[in-house]
């Protein structure tokens, strides 16, 4: 497996299925008292997030405490960004901590890349701007597995603001690579050109939306829209929100989080039994654990830490 985590092309699809499978494993350890193994105690995570999160963020932080790792969560906000160091300077400067991971949530495409040019840790993207969320397909196929056992042949629609989404573009490589048939449907306007070269189909109307076994609604990203993408919200919501009519009755209802309530999903189908979302959120934290556990046990620990060091120890 690569050293870093910046895009679901780093992944074989072996390697997803060891980090599913390991994922399971840790899921015992957050059904325990004391959710906590040693495994990468001593070794240090930094978190640098310059894009809002709720979800990336508490989760990352859980997963590394989890593990036992040391860690540091900085945000653009009241860090020395605010005074105008760079990038490249902020990471340099961690560097002095001899971080194991770096995990980077930043708005601009190829950061996390950039990030692993300048540093010796493992960088892990926790989502780069309109580029990828690798981790967000993981904890999607994770939750999405524990429904049907098997994704393979399993029919996923991606459903609305394509354009502008990355974690569409980091499904469509994941689902494929597991043998998802994917589609993804929205107006014209928010579908990217060329995204069938990913292995997708396109469709821009719900009318086939019945033919999916699993619905995946993006959300309409605002602040990522410069220009008018769509005549309004409500013309969108007319045309392509899921609700309790289109969403049929076994099929499985996804979103990454945050929901726009009324916009891309009506209240109805939120609160069905259909819908994974809340799943999704529980998913993060053993998904998160099993990628620190992938990139960081066992490898790059100091010789002297290691030495002393009670043998690997296993996450269940
Ligand atoms: N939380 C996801 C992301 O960070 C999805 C979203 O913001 O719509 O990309």
């Amino acid at each position: 497996m690569h050293p870093h985590l910046l895009s679901v092309d780093d992944l074989s699809r072996d390697d997803i299925e060891r980090i599913l499978g390991r994922a399971e494993s840790f899921a015992e350890v957050s059904g325990r008292e004391i959710k906590k193994v040693p495994t990468l105690r001593g070794r240090t995570v930094i978190n640098l997030f310059y894009e809002s999160s709720t979800r990336t963020q508490s989760s990352f932080e859980l997963a590394a405490k989890r593990l036992s790792a040391d860690l540091i969560t900085l945000k653009a906000a009241g860090s020395a960004v605010d005074k105008g160091e760079s990038l490249k300077d902020t990471v340099q400067t961690l560097s002095a901590y001899d971080p194991a991971a770096i995990v980077i949530r930043s708005p601009h495409a190829g950061a996390a890349a950039l990030v692993a040019r300048w540093t010796s840790a493992s960088v892990i993207n926790a989502g780069d701007g309109k580029h990828e969320h690798p981790t967000q397909a993981l904890l999607d196929l994770y939750t999405l597995k524990r429904h049907v056992g098997s994704l393979e042949g399993l029919k996923v629609w991606i459903v609305g603001d394509v354009l502008h989404s990355r974690v569409a573009r980091s499904n469509i490589l994941a689902f494929t690579r597991m043998g998802c048939e994917v589609t993804v449907c929205g107006p014209p306007t928010l579908i990217p050109r060329g995204i069938e070269s990913l292995g997708c189909g396109v469709r821009h109307t719900l009318d086939e939306l019945s033919s999916a076994d699993v619905v995946y609604a993006l959300r309409m990203q605002r602040e990522r829209m410069t220009g008018s993408f769509v005549p309004s919200l409500r013309e969108y919501a007319a045309r392509y929100q899921i609700d309790g009519r289109r969403l049929g009755p076994t099929q499985l209802l996804m979103h990454p989080g945050p929901v726009n309530r009324g916009v891309e999903l009506a209240a109805e189908v939120i609160d069905s039994p259909q819908a994974l979302i809340a799943e999704q959120v529980e998913s993060g934290v053993v998904v998160r654990m099993a990628v620190l556990y992938e990139l960081l046990a066992g490898r790059g620990a100091p010789s002297a830490a290691r030495a002393d060091a009670e043998p690997e120890p296993q996450p269940a």
